[in-house]
C-alpha cells in the first residue's frame, strides 16, 4: 500500500479544540453507516435472526432511517420464534406516539419495547400453541443503540481501547439470583432434574415446565411466570464508532464477551461473524444452534472500523468524552462512561409491568376512549383499569395513577405478578 493510500485511509484531522467544542455543545454529528455480518449453524434449527436496515421513523423521510437487528433463540418448537420475527417490531412502533420528534422518540422507546415485547406474548398466547423463544432486539439510531433482551442471547459492545460491555442480562435461573426469588414469588419452583432416586443433575430450572430461562416470549404452558418483560439498556458511543456482536448461546457456551471480540477484532463483519462461530465450534462443538450477527457503527470518513486497542488514542478520548460526561451526567460513576467511550442513557430491567410503563397520566384520545398503554387498542374507562390501580378484581382508591390497561392486558398483568383471579390481595 503507497503512502498516499495510507493517508486516505486515515480520517481527516480535526483539531482537538474543534471536537471538544462539537461535543459540548452537542452539535449533531454526521450520521454513521453500518456494515453487518451473519453466520449460524443449526444442530435443532429453531434460531432465528431479523436484518432490516432500512426502517423509517417518517415515512417517504431517508433522514428518519435506523436499523434493527435480533435474534430468536427458539425452543420446545419453532412457532414463537417465528411469531417474535413476524409481528415484535409492528408491536413496538405502534406503541410510540406518533409524530414524535427524534429525541421523542429515541426516548419513548425503552417503554414501546415493553409494551411490544408484552404485546408480542399475549397475541403468541392466545394462538394456543407450545414453544417460546428468547429475544435480543436491537435498534440502531446514528450513535444511539437501543438492546431490548429475554433470555440469553447476549448482545455486547466492542468500542475503542478494547473496552468490551455486555448490554444485556442474563435471564438464566442458574446465574440469576433476583429472577430466582421472582419466579419463586409468582408461584413457580425452582430446582433441578431429578434422576435416578434424588440426585439432582444440570442447571436450575423452573416447575412446572423445566425450563431454565426465567424470562422469555411464550412458554404459555409452563406459566406465567416466565414474563416477556424485557431488561432495556440505552447507550450512546463516541464518533469513534463500535462493533455490536449478537449470538444464542451456542457461541456464549463457547466464549466470553472478551473471547468473541478479541477473536475477531479488525476484521469485515461478515467475516468476522463466520470466525466467531468457528472459534465457538472449535471450542465446544456443535452442541446447539449457533447464531452470530455483527454489527459495525462506523464513522462515515472511515472506509472500515479500526478495533483495536490503542492506548494513546484512548487517553485522549477520556479527556474528550470523560469531561462530557460530568458536565451532562450526575451518575458519572458507571463502569462504561468511566472510560470516556460510550455515554449510558437508560437502563431498566425491572419485571414489574407498573414500573416500566411510567407514571405518566392516561393519554384520553377524542372519542373519550382510552388508549392501553401495552396492546394500544382503545377502549372505554370503565372496561380497563390503570397500570397502577389495585389487583384487577379489588381496583383501589386511586384507578387513574400511571397510564391505561385494557382489561386483557391488565389480566395478563395480574397473571404475571402471580395474582389469580378471585383471589383479591390487598393493597395499601
Ligand atoms: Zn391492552
Amino acid at each position: 500500500m503507497s503512502r498516499a493510500e495510507v493517508s486516505r485511509m486515515r480520517p481527516p484531522l480535526v483539531p482537538l479544540g474543534t471536537l471538544i467544542g462539537r461535543e459540548l455543545r452537542n452539535e449533531k454529528l454526521e450520521k454513521p453507516f453500518l456494515k453487518y455480518g451473519q453466520a449460524a449453524l443449526a444442530k435443532k434449527g429453531e434460531d432465528y435472526f431479523l436484518i432490516k436496515p432500512d426502517c423509517l421513523r417518517v415515512p417517504g423521510n431517508p433522514s428518519t432511517s435506523f436499523s434493527v437487528f435480533a435474534i430468536f433463540d427458539g425452543h420446545n418448537g419453532i412457532s414463537a420464534a417465528i411469531f417474535a420475527k413476524e409481528n415484535l417490531l409492528d408491536n413496538v412502533l405502534s406503541a410510540i406516539p406518533q409524530e414524535s420528534s427524534r429525541e421523542e422518540w429515541l426516548q419513548a422507546l425503552p417503554r414501546a419495547l415493553v409494551a411490544g415485547f408484552v404485546k408480542t406474548d399475549i397475541e403468541f398466547q392466545q394462538k394456543g400453541e407450545t414453544s417460546g423463544t428468547t429475544v435480543t432486539f436491537v435498534v440502531i439510531d446514528d450513535w444511539t443503540i437501543t438492546v431490548a433482551s429475554v433470555g440469553d442471547s447476549r448482545c455486547i459492545l466492542d468500542t475503542q481501547g478494547g473496552v468490551v460491555s455486555l448490554l444485556t442480562v442474563d435471564h438464566r435461573l442458574e446465574e440469576n439470583v433476583e429472577e430466582r426469588e421472582r419466579v419463586t414469588a409468582s408461584g413457580g419452583e425452582v430446582g433441578r432434574l431429578n434422576v435416578y432416586g434424588g440426585n439432582e443433575v444440570g442447571p436450575l430450572r423452573c416447575w412446572p415446565g423445566g425450563l431454565c430461562l426465567s424470562r422469555s416470549i411464550g412458554d404459555t404452558d409452563v406459566g406465567e411466570f416466565i414474563v416477556p418483560i424485557p431488561h432495556v439498556k440505552q447507550v450512546k458511543i463516541s464518533n469513534a464508532g463500535g462493533r455490536l456482536i449478537i449470538a444464542s448461546d451456542g457461541i456464549w457456551d463457547a466464549l466470553s464477551s472478551d473471547m468473541a471480540a478479541k477473536s475477531c477484532r479488525g476484521l469485515p463483519a461478515e467475516l468476522a461473524a463466520k470466525l466467531v462461530v468457528k472459534e465457538a465450534l472449535r471450542s465446544r462443538g456443535l452442541k446447539d444452534d449457533t447464531t452470530c450477527l455483527v454489527v459495525d457503527i462506523i464513522p462515515c470518513d472511515q472506509p472500515v472500523l479500526p478495533l483495536t486497542p490503542r492506548k494513546k488514542q484512548n487517553i485522549l478520548r477520556s479527556l474528550l468524552f470523560g469531561k462530557k460526561s460530568q458536565n451532562f451526567m450526575n451518575k458519572s460513576t458507571n463502569k462504561l462512561s468511566a472510560v470516556g467511550v460510550v455515554e449510558e442513557l437508560f437502563e431498566e430491567g425491572s419485571a414489574m409491568l407498573a414500573e416500566r410503563l411510567g407514571k405518566d397520566f392516561p393519554s384520553n384520545t377524542n372519542s373519550g376512549l382510552f388508549r392501553c398503554a401495552v396492546c394500544q387498542v382503545d377502549q372505554a374507562p370503565a372496561d380497563g383499569l390503570s397500570v397502577n390501580s389495585g389487583p384487577f378484581f379489588s381496583p383501589a382508591s386511586k384507578p387513574w395513577e400511571g397510564p391505561f390497561l385494557c382489561a386483557n392486558c391488565r389480566k395478563k398483568k395480574d397473571a404475571m405478578e402471580g395474582k389469580r383471579a378471585g383471589i383479591p390481595t390487598v393493597t395499601s
